[in-house]
Formats: structure tokens, sequence, C-alpha cells
């Protein structure tokens, strides 16, 4: 994979972070982006301290024209992607008859709109490369669902949809489209549920622990890698066994 380029959406931090600096310790340059320029200019020096190129690019991932620029600068500084890992997403736990229509919107539109947009953007510079490798971030609770997160739930739901659809499209143009599906990982995201919820659901976890971003990381290193170039539309389920698949 040495000398690959790949994008990590959200790779200011948490799960997204871990991805890029495992892709950075195995040679790939690595495109990373979020909201805030801080966290991002800061993940992006320890991500090129491992002796590869990281740019920070601020791009909100559901605004289309903001997604042009990031794939502008991305052509500009590499002239390839061989990688798109669409990561950025973003929860607003509340009971259903709580939600509000704004709710709805910001989730969807980062989640699964962000999803999309960076997809179509990847896709067209991976059609001509006759190679690409897209891993998309779903959740367990697509699967099982949660109380307090049918919005959130339905999101990433869609995105297993997106996956497999998307994956069936460009199989015999030399690109992969896979998912992956944490189950519930030590990041800023799970810190904000309160504790006597996390302890819970680590009651319902059967490893009886958390996950890390490396957990997720190194399922994410396999999907990107030659390693899995017959697997496509799959969802791989990292989530210490509580969920089955
Ligand atoms: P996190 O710690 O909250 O980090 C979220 C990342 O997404 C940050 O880098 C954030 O940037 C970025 N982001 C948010 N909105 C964005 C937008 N509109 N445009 C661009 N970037 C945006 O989350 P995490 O726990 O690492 O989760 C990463 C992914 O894994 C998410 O898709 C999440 O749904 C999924 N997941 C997480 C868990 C878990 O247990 N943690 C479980 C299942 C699935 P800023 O830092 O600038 O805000």
């Amino acid at each position: 994979m040495k000398g690959q380029v790949a994008l990590v959406t959200g790779g200011s931090r948490g799960i997204g972070r871990a991805i890029a600096m495992a892709f950075a310790e195995k040679g790939v340059d690595v495109v990373i982006t979020g909201l805030n320029e801080e966290r991002l200019n800061h993940a992006a020096t320890e991500i090129s301290s491992k002796g590869v190129r990281c740019i920070a690019y601020r791009a909100d991932v559901s605004k289309a024209k903001e997604v042009e620029g990031l794939f502008d600068r991305v052509m500009k500084e590499f002239d390839r992607l061989d990688i798109l890992v669409n990561n950025a997403g973003i929860t607003r736990d509340n009971l259903l008859l709580r939600a509000s229509e704004e709710d709805w919107d910001a989730v969807i539109d980062t989640n699964m709109k962000g999803t999309f947009l960076c997809s179509q953007e990847a896709i067209k510079v991976m059609v001509r490369q006759r190679y690409g490798r897209v891993i998309n971030l779903t959740s367990v609770v697509a699967y099982i669902g949660n109380p307090g997160q049918s919005v959130y739930s339905a999101s990433k739901a869609g995105i297993v949809g997106f996956t497999r659809s998307t994956a069936l499209e460009y199989a015999k143009r030399g690109i992969t489209v896979n998912a992956v599906a944490p189950g519930f990982i030590k990041t800023d995201m799970t810190d904000r549920i309160p504790a006597k919820i996390r302890q819970q659901i680590l009651d319902i976890i059967p490893m009886g622990t958390y996950g890390t971003g490396d957990d997720i990381a190194n399922a994410v290193l396999f999907l990107a890698s030659p390693q899995s170039s017959y697997i496509t539309g799959q969802v791989i389920h990292v989530n210490g066994g509580m969920f089955l698949g």
C-alpha cells in the first residue's frame, strides 16, 4: 500500500484519526477532513510524523461545494485517490417524540449525504484509475436498534444499502465498496453517553470491554489492502460479540 493516497473524512479525532494513523504506518499518504481546524492541524502533524504526507483540509461533508473543493485539493496535491473512508459522523440522541426536524436533517446530511457526496467524487476518480477502495462507517445500531437513536440508526442503516448498491455498480471497474460496523468504541462520541447507560452497554458486550479506534482501523486497513480484493458489498462487524451478523 506504500505510496497510495487515502482520504479519511472525520480524520481529526476518534476512529477516523486512528484509521489515518494506521494508513500512515503503512506508508500511505493521507488527506483528513473535519470541521475544527485546530484539531485537524494537530492530527495532521502527528500523522505526518510517521514519514508520509498528510494534508488537513477543512470541509463540511454535507455541503456539495465544500466536498468539491476538498476533491479539487486532493487531485491538485496527489492527482490520484486510492482509498476513501467515509467516517465523518454525528449523533443527536433523543427519543423519537423529542427529536426535531433539525436533528433529523443534521444527522442524515452529515452521515448519509456526506457519504453520498464524497463517494460520488471519489468514484469519478477511481473509475478513471480502474482502481479504488471505498470503506463506509455504519454501526451495530443499524442492525440491533437503540432507544434514543432512531435517527442515527436510520442514517447508518441507509449506509448499508448504499454500500451494497454502490459495490454492485462498480464491481467491474476494479473498485470495491465495503462497510465496517463498529459496536461501542471509546471516543468523544461515546464519552458523551451518561455513565449509567455506558455501564448497561458494557453488560451486553460479550467481551466485556469497549472497543478502541485501533480495532476499527485494523478492519478498515484490511478492506483497503490487496488482501481483500475479492470482497465487495460486505459489512464487517467489529463489536466484541454483541451482534453476530
Ligand atoms: P467522533 O469522535 O465524534 O469524531 C467525529 C469526526 O467526524 C470528527 O473528526 C469530526 O470533526 C468529523 N465530522 C463531524 N461532522 C462533520 C462534517 N459535517 N463534515 C466533516 N467532518 C465532520 O466520532 P467517532 O466515535 O470517531 O465516530 C466515527 C464514525 O464511526 C462515525 O461515522 C460514527 O457514527 C461511527 N461509529 C462510532 C461508534 C462509536 O462507538 N464511537 C460506533 C459505531 C459507529 P470535528 O472534530 O471537526 O468535529
